[in-house]
């Protein structure tokens, strides 16, 4: 049995077009799955779908061998990192991290401790005071990386997470991201058009 399978996955976000069509594909844990493909093709969609911000309109999604159509994103252990960051602009690095477990309800000595440590992972100690704004492209990169890891996730998703940032940086968090994907034991589903 696949860790995550994905039968027959279709979307529509209106009755003419047909985003993603009869989408089959299964991953292992410690799977690297890259999707390539142009602009427009429908990639974000079958990553927004797999977290559970978008229902397919139809399609069975299994994880472990359990139907999780209608399980909410946040009892999906997901961590997705996107192009443009989407860090909250008015929280600290620290608050930013911390916003998962507070989603939890876990309590803030964990949350505090949690923190550091997935601070101490990608380099970020010394930011943890600081707001978006006042980091560089590479550093909220890492701030929405360690968003994604901070909840020890099964599945992590990438979608185009280098876009934004220059040839040096992009070749340094390529080697990053593969870094946090081979020590966490989860599967990864990354896609770019590049
Ligand atoms: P990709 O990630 O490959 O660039 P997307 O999944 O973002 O592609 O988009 C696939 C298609 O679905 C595009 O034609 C896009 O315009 C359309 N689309 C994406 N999101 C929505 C939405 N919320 N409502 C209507 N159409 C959408």
């Amino acid at each position: 049995m696949s860790f995550l399978k994905l039968k027959n996955i279709s979307k529509k976000y209106d009755k003419d077009t047909l985003v993603v069509e009869n989408l089959c594909l299964e991953l292992e844990k410690k799977e690297f799955l890259v999707l390539l493909g142009p602009s427009g093709c429908g990639k974000s969609t079958l990553l927004r779908i797999v977290s559970g911000l978008e229902s397919p309109s139809g399609g069975v999604l299994l994880l472990n061998g359990k139907r999780i159509n209608d399980l909410a994103p946040k009892d999906r252990k997901i961590g997705m990192v996107f192009q443009n960051y989407a860090l909250y602009p008015h929280l600290s690095v620290f608050d930013n991290l911390a916003f998962p477990l507070k989603v939890k309800k876990i309590n803030k000595v964990s949350i505090k401790n949690k923190v550091n440590e997935i601070a101490e992972i990608v380099g970020l100690n010394n930011y943890l005071d600081r707001k978006p704004k006042q980091l560089s492209g590479g550093q909220k990169q890492r701030v929405a990386l360690a968003r994604a890891l901070i909840v020890n996730p099964d599945i992590f998703l990438f979608d185009e997470p280098l876009s934004n940032l220059d040839a040096t940086l992009r070749h340094s968090m390529r080697q990053e991201i593969l870094r946090i994907h081979n020590s966490s034991g989860a599967a990864s589903i990354y896609v770019t058009h590049d």
